[in-house]
């Protein structure tokens, strides 16, 4: 139901997303195979590597890790591949180093267009259960998810929701398996049972997660949420006088939000200065951001209040660090909350559309 698919499989692994990220490769591969991915950041650049380890051949379309997938580039790419070899075009939805989100409605319109048979793959992990996914609309053949982000769980159980093309890639692809395979989870799904111990804690979890994400709160309210806390942050940043590192309005993240530090001053030592003064645990810059973009999560069990709470400590925090802020971050991210368009929010807002 979170995953919005009908048709097909799901595959849960006692493991981290790491884990369901080679689950997807070796399931549905073979050495030498080529497959398209994208530098959006740098999760998609560990997951690039991944997929190199086991032999593909990765074109891997360079990004400035401020934009999604071009799916234009997409198109452009499966169309001069008229022999289709590229087997398979693998994305991350939302890249959770820089709150950048790819469009995959778009990439799948893309590939539709091309007509290129290639698996479509998305790593959702910390999309999932906090932004709208649509696996059988947007036709994904292989989504990898994880429990510890929008489930709301510990971090221990990961997934590959599986189409019916890619169960039937998998029995040709050639790469060698034995924990991930599907075809070895199959038989014992069928009754209820995994071929090995699964997170059994986690499994009860899940199942809590799923009543409240789907009959207590309703899905499409968990994601005007998340798109709320998401607006009132980016009208926090804004009034700062701070940048988002995300450029383009259509794919700002709704879990997260990354921001960029002012020349001369280290998100490092920011980070650890709030978490010393105020215990506020921010996210790090990741691969090339490091030192120079410090992450907001608003995703999973969040209310308004925890939200400002964060805000305050960062506004803050900012402040006594020593970073030239104007000190308008929180009370326009409450006025956002509160319905109150305020000039700060309207010119936030303005800034947004320019
Ligand atoms: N993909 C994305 C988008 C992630 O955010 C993460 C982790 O944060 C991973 C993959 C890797 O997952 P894990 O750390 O659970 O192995």
């Amino acid at each position: 139901m979170i995953l919005k698919m009908n048709r097909g499989r799901v595959f849960i692994y006692p493991a981290s997303g790491t884990g369901a990220w080679e689950a997807a490769i070796v399931n549905t591969f073979s050495q030498g195979d080529r497959v398209l991915m994208f530098e959006t950041g740098h999760f998609a650049t560990l997951w690039r590597a991944i997929a190199e380890k086991f032999g593909l051949v990765v074109d891997f379309v360079a990004g400035d890790w401020r934009h999604g997938i071009d799916p234009a580039t997409v198109e452009a790419k499966l169309t001069e591949d008229a022999q289709h070899q590229i087997k398979g075009v693998v994305c991350v939805h939302n890249e959770t180093s820089t709150g950048v989100t790819s469009r995959i409605g778009e990439v799948r319109r893309a590939m539709d267009a091309a007509k290129h048979p290639a698996l479509l793959i998305v790593d959702v992990i910390s999309s999932l259960a906090s932004m709208d996914y649509r696996k059988d609309e947007w036709g994904v053949d292989v989504t990898v998810a994880g429990s510890q982000k929008g489930l709301m769980l510990p971090p221990g159980m990961s997934f590959n929701a599986v189409s019916e093309k890619a169960l039937s890639a998998s029995k040709t692809a050639g790469l060698p398996r034995a924990y991930w395979s599907w075809q070895e989870m199959l038989e014992p799904n069928k009754s209820g049972f995994f071929p090995y111990t699964p997170a059994t804690n986690l499994l009860f979890g899940l199942r809590e997660a799923i009543s409240m994400l789907v009959y207590e709160d309703g899905l499409d309210n968990v994601f005007r949420r998340h798109h709320r806390h998401g607006e009132a942050t980016r009208c926090a940043v804004r009034a700062w006088g701070l940048e988002l590192l995300c450029l383009e309005p259509t794919e700002y993240s709704n879990s997260l939000t990354a921001v960029l530090m002012p020349e001369g001053f280290d998100e490092t030592e920011f980070r650890r200065f709030v978490l010393g003064n105020f215990n506020l645990s921010l996210g790090a810059g990741l691969g090339k951001l490091k030192g120079r973009v410090f992450r907001i999560g608003h995703l999973g069990d969040f209310n308004d209040l925890m939200l400002c709470a964060t805000l305050c400590g960062i506004e803050m925090g900012l402040d006594s660090f020593g970073v030239p802020i104007r000190k308008a971050g929180v009370s326009a991210a409450m006025a956002y909350l509160s319905g109150k368009q305020t000039d700060e929010v309207n010119a936030s807002v303005n800034l947004q559309a320019s």
